[in-house]
This record gives structure tokens, sequence and C-alpha cells, in this order.
């Protein structure tokens, strides 16, 4: 047993806000303290933090559209800090698209011990396992995309609802994915033409009766009914344009009532007509998401300086392509998906970059409940996710945050509402953000805890680190009950799980689906789904 004592413990989830009391591990668990049994180890952590280890909502850190992101900056990879062999560790690269081990090592290195992969098309699945497999220390979960699937989208014009279901269940397990993503819905298909989908209620181009509104409806719907522990995980469409509030409200009214988690919230919270009038509609989607409690979000923040972005809209990211000149690369999944990268620098004195870093922040402090707003920056779109200390103490410090606000053009502050507002979140809405509101989100009910039976994912940070940034230098991360960190350096690599789910369906759905692929996809039917024995570490998370 692994007796850890003295430090200060906060555990939301749990009621214990900053308590002085022993937390005890044993066979990978969190266990109840028992005094009678003798301890193999104790960690001394008076003077520090006692926290259940980071949960990543939103995050890409594998598969195809990494792999493209890497190669399409080779400068990036290149001025990378390199992450070198050592005692069981494997050499890597970081930069904005880090490499698999080096992913695994940051964010182990920070505190972080599970993360959600958001967007694995089918077809590039196997990839992805193979990749999520090769990131050591951290457990993972991943999410499929559906919105823009041809054959959904064809059983849904049909008012084939129940099939459609069925095979969406096919689907997420063919995949081994633990739940459903929707980018930008019916835009990426429509993009194949060369068109998106910005107007709701309007047929997405190809289909007559198949609109947005039409899509995030029925896939809210299945995920609800085939019950699978993560509500939909939704990308809005319009992402990024002025105005687009109006659409993120419209969308949050479509749900009517429906679970949903609505990603990167903050590249959806914007008013104005174009560019030049652009400004923060954060209060009014605050307001809002306030009163609607069937909704998580994650915060989809961004900071000043490097990033890549890295999504399957399409569309958005060729209009990207066309604001900035950068770079930009176009990937098309058949009859799935697409996927586009366009490197991004962030920068204090644009204009519309520092209403974005306002836009994050200002929903994280308008978002009265911590428990339905997450901390992401939607890596590695808004920043590299090793950069979340610098804004926990944006959220924790109205001081700190003034003095940053400083940095942003004078015409920046007539558009935001950053200035006025002045809650600093305490350290156990720190832990919510971070740890326990994403695992319950997430649906992992053994992670963002430490009661008896969490697993035994703990990390202990200094109370007060030397450079003020809480959370940037774990003086002890241990995952499933191995001490894996110490000193913020790496010391001991283990394996992560996957958590996957199996949706019932119906076994027939296969009759349906052979003859379709062998019309409509360059793969055949029996090579498509993943086997389970490629996970080499899989764990199914019941369905109920
Ligand atoms: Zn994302």
């Amino acid at each position: 047993m692994i007796r850890i004592t003295g430090g200060k413990v906060y555990d939301p989830a749990n009621g214990v806000d900053g308590a002085i009391k022993d937390i005890c591990i044993a066979g990978g668990r969190i266990v109840d303290d028992n005094p009678a049994q003798a301890s193999d180890q104790i960690i001394d952590a008076s003077g520090m933090l006692v926290l259940p280890g980071g949960v990543d909502v939103h995050t890409h850190v594998a598969g195809g559209a990494l792999n493209f992101a890497r190669g399409l900056v080779p400068e990036n990879q290149r001025a990378a800090r390199k992450f070198l062999h050592g005692p069981g560790r494997r050499a890597g690269l970081g930069g904005m698209t880090p490499t698999t081990f080096a992913t695994g090592y940051l964010y182990a290195g920070m505190g972080w011990t599970t993360v959600n992969e958001a967007a694995v098309p089918i077809l590039s699945a196997r990839h992805t396992h193979e990749e999520l497999h090769d990131i050591p220390i951290v457990d993972k979960t991943a999410l499929v995309l559906m919105a823009n699937n041809e054959l959904v989208l064809d059983l849904l014009e049909a008012g084939e609802e129940e099939r459609a279901r069925h095979v969406v269940a096919w689907m997420i397990w063919a995949a081994k994915a633990y739940g459903v993503k929707a980018v930008n819905p019916g835009g990426v298909a429509a993009w194949k033409w060369g068109k998106n989908a910005s107007a709701l209620f309007e047929p997405v181009e190809g289909y007559q009766r198949v609109t947005p509104a039409n899509i995030v409806g029925s896939l809210a719907a299945m995920v609800d009914e085939l019950k699978l522990p993560h509500p939909l995980h939704l990308h809005c469409n319009n992402l990024g344009v002025p105005g687009n509030v109006a659409t993120t409200l419209e969308t949050m009214n479509v749900l009517d009532g429906r679970r949903a988690h609505l990603a990167h919230l903050q590249f959806h919270a914007y008013g104005g007509d174009d560019w030049s009038t652009m400004r923060s509609e954060s209060a009014r989607l605050a307001e809002a998401f306030n009163r609607q409690t069937n909704f998580t979000a994650d915060a989809g923040a961004v900071l000043f300086g490097d990033a890549v972005t890295i999504t399957a809209d399409g569309p958005w990211q060729h209009l990207l392509y066309q604001l900035t000149g950068h770079k930009w690369g176009n990937l098309d999944v058949e009859n799935e998906t697409g996927c586009g990268i366009v490197p991004y620098v962030y920068k204090d004195r644009n204009l519309v970059n520092a209403v974005q870093w306002a836009v994050g922040l200002e929903l994280l402090l308008l978002i009265d409940d911590p428990w339905r707003v997450f901390l992401t920056t939607d890596h590695p779109n808004g920043a590299g996710f090793w950069r979340y200390p610098e804004i926990i103490r944006l959220l924790m410090d109205a001081e700190f945050r003034r003095e940053e606000l400083k940095r942003l053009p004078a015409k920046a502050r007539e558009r935001i509402l950053l200035p006025d507002l002045n809650r600093e979140y305490s350290l156990s809405e720190i832990v919510i953000i971070t740890a326990a509101g994403p695992a319950r989100s997430l649906g992992l009910i053994a992670k963002g805890h430490l009661g008896a039976g969490a697993d035994a994912d703990v990390t202990i940070y200094p109370e007060k680190p030397d450079d003020g940034f809480l959370f940037q230098y774990p003086r002890y991360v241990i995952k499933g009950g191995e001490i894996v960190v110490e000193e913020g350096e790496v010391r001991h690599v283990t394996s992560g799980r996957e958590f996957i789910v199996h949706p019932a369906c119906d076994e027939q759905i296969e009759n349906y689906l052979r003859p379709l692929f062998q019309k409509v996809y360059t793969i055949s039917f029996d090579n498509y789904p993943v086997e389970i024995e490629r996970l080499r570490h899989p764990h199914v998370q019941p369905c109920a």
C-alpha cells in the first residue's frame, strides 16, 4: 500500500476542499484508510496539493490528421524540444504536434492522466489506435466522426432513423470508439462539392430533407438511445465566423433538452457582421448556457503564440487559408468526413485574436457551474495543452489577468467583457474544470476523484511554486497506483488503457452494409472494422 500523507487534498467530487488527510492506494486503486495496514511506501506531501489526475475532454493527439500536420510543418518539428532516450523512455519530438511518446510524457509531466482524442474517422481508426497505444502512461478515449457520414445521411434522407441508429452503433464498435463526435454537421459532406452548410434549416448539398438541424437532433437522440456514457460531442456549424453566436444558440434550441457536449465554445461565441466588426458575445451565450443544464462544454481557449489548426471542418480551414495565406492541407476521407490543416499564430496586437483570447476566458468566468465547463485549448488549435497552467493562473488571479489585458489593442477592449469580470476561480473549482467535471461528462466513473474505488491517478503539486504557476511541475504523478513522475520528470513509463464502448446493434445490419460497401468504398467490408485484438489494453465501458 502507498500512503500519501500530510498533503492538502482537493477532491470536489467527494466534497473534500483542502482538508489535510491521507490518501491510500492499493492494487491500482484508491482504498479506504486503514491505520492497521502497513504501508510499503509513504509519500510525504506536506506543503503540497493532492489532486485527482487531470482529464482532457477534448484534444487531438493521434491519427492521420496529426501525422498530416506533423508533415506539413517540418520547420516546427526541427525547432522542437527533443525528448531523448532515457531509462524506459523513448525518443520523441515536441513542437505543436508532438510525436506519440512525447505526448504522453508531456501530459503526465503536467499531471494529466486521461485524454480524449476528439476526432477519429472510422477509415483511419486502425492507425489512430496504433498511435494511441504508443502514447505512454495516460488512459485514452476516442470519438468517432459521424455528422457527415454519407451512409448515415442517406438513411436520414430516407427517414430510416432506426436503421441509421443501428449503423451508427455498428460503426462505433467498428472504430473501437468511446463516443460520437459531430463536426460542422452537413458542412463537411457539402465540402466534397466545394460547399458548406451554414444555415441550420436548409438542406445539405445533395439532399432534399437532411439539414444540419436534422443531423444534430438525430445524432443526439441516437447517442441517448444507445445509452453511451458521453453525450453527443458537438462542433457546431459556422465555427470561427463573426456573428456565429446565432448559430450556436439556435443549435442549443434544436437539441431541445437533449444532452450534448458543446466543443471548444470559444470558437462559437462571436458577434459582429464581418471581421472588422467582430466582437465577443460570450455574455449572451453564457446566459443561455447557464439556463440549459442539459449541456456541458469545453472552453477551446486560445493563448497568444504558435498553434496548428487541425479539424475535420474542411470548409472552415479553406476559409482560414484564404484569410491568412498560410500553408493549407486538405484531406478527403471517402464517404465519412474531411480534414484541414492550417498552421497559425495568435497575435496579441491582432484585433480578432485579441477578441478570441478574451472570449475563452470570459466563457470560463461567466458560466457559473464549473461542473459544466472544462478547460481545453482544443489542442493544438488554440494553444498546446502544456500551456494549461497559464490559463489556470488567468482564471485564479484577476490582477494577473488585468496585467495581461494591457497587451491588447485599445480597440479590442471595446469589444470584450473581460476587463469588467472580477471572478477568481478557487482551487477546488480548478480541480472541477480540469479533472472532476470532464471525468463526469465522459462517464468515466473511476476518474476525476479520490474516493475509494477510484483509479489511483493522483497528482501532487507544490502549493507555492517558485514561478507562481500552479500545475506546471508536479512533485509526483501517480498513474494507476504507480509513481510515474517525480519533480516534473518522467521516471517510470507505463502503458495506458483505452476505454471503448460496445453499443447494442442488430447484427443483421451487416447484411445491409456489406453490399453498400462493395459499391461505394475502396476498402472491402471485411477489412473495415478495427479488430479488438488491435487494442493492447482495451477496457469496455458499459452502456447503461
Ligand atoms: Zn477539436
